[in-house]
């Protein structure tokens, strides 16, 4: 909303339940439908003449904008990644730099992530703390916060295919480092080894069940106890199908495409920094792109 002081615009809500643009466009939560409704029951067709919608662009992976223009009337196109640079954009006359379609999923941003749910978890632990040993309040909130800033920093390098083993992995080494640190201590309770034990183990299962709720490489709610994204998978383009309309470089936000002058076709730059967003999927209409398991 700050970017936007100063431009004659109007801002169009559309509800995603608290989740960012990009998880809730990925995880199917914001969709065509939450823009039509957007549309239609704000009044916005009243207030101007034109009709076209200037959309996020990472919520391309869940938005089908013919569809929008089929039930509205209005265009869609794919705006900058980040709101700081829609002054720039619409100076530009609604073009796009490299770097305004650019964005990575950073330590500073994952650390941005963290702190919410590791807050949540401190206050629900605490109670319980006090209830069994009082005595190892300090020791478990360290522990909380060092699982939960694990999990957040070492998101993609962590072993494990689904949420759930990712979590076990944590659980159990943060299990073998406090029972080192508690004999270490000599002065623990069984109920310090047990209860302090097992509440790690469960408390990195919520974690890991969390975290892929903030990542685009897994789609929220649907997919957090089974796949953890598309890694072994590579992107397939049907040249055939191709018809060069750039839709796929506009709203990649890894840059991982070019269309080549010659032969007017799509062609992958560096598929190793894709992050299978799906995105490029979506947009291509002529269904020239898909997934499939590589190897
Ligand atoms: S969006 Fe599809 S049809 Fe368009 S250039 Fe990309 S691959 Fe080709
Ligand atoms: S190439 Fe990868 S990162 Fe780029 S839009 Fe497609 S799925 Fe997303």
């Amino acid at each position: 909303v700050e970017a936007l002081k100063g431009q004659d615009c109007y801002l169009l809500v559309a509800p995603t339940r608290g989740i960012n643009v990009w998880c809730a466009a990925t995880g199917g939560i914001l969709t065509e439908n939450s823009v039509v409704i957007a549309i239609k029951t704000t009044g916005i067709g009243q207030l101007v003449e034109h009709r076209t919608l200037v959309l996020p662009q990472l919520s391309a992976a869940g938005i089908d904008c013919d569809e929008i223009k089929r039930r509205t009337g209005w265009s869609c196109i794919f705006g900058p990644v980040y709101a700081k640079d829609i002054p720039a954009y619409i100076e530009a006359k609604f073009r796009k730099s490299p770097s305004m379609q650019l964005t990575e999923f950073a330590l500073g941003q994952r650390l941005e992530q963290a702190i919410s749910p590791t807050v949540l978890l401190s206050l629900i632990s605490l109670p319980v703390i006090l209830l069994i040993d009082r005595s190892l309040t300090g020791p478990v909130l360290l522990a909380v916060w060092l699982v939960s800033l694990f999990h957040y920093i070492f998101i993609f390098r962590i072993p494990g295919q689904f949420a759930y083993q990712k979590g076990l992995f944590v659980g159990i080494l943060s299990m073998i480092i406090y029972f080192s640190c508690l004999g270490f201590r000599g002065d623990a309770s069984w109920k310090g080894y047990i209860f302090g034990g097992l509440g790690l183990i469960l408390l990195s299962l919520l974690i890991s069940l969390e975290v892929p709720s903030v990542s685009p490489l897994w789609r929220c709610f649907r997919s957090r106890l089974k796949e953890t994204g598309l890694r072994n998978h590579s992107i397939n383009i049907h040249l055939e199908k191709c018809n060069g309309c750039r839709r796929c470089l506009s709203v990649c936000p890894k840059g991982c495409f070019e269309v080549l002058n010659e032969s007017k076709k799509a062609n992958l730059l560096d598929e190793r920094v894709c992050l299978k967003c799906r995105a490029c999927i979506r947009q291509c209409h002529p269904e020239a792109l898909e997934f499939a398991r590589a190897g």
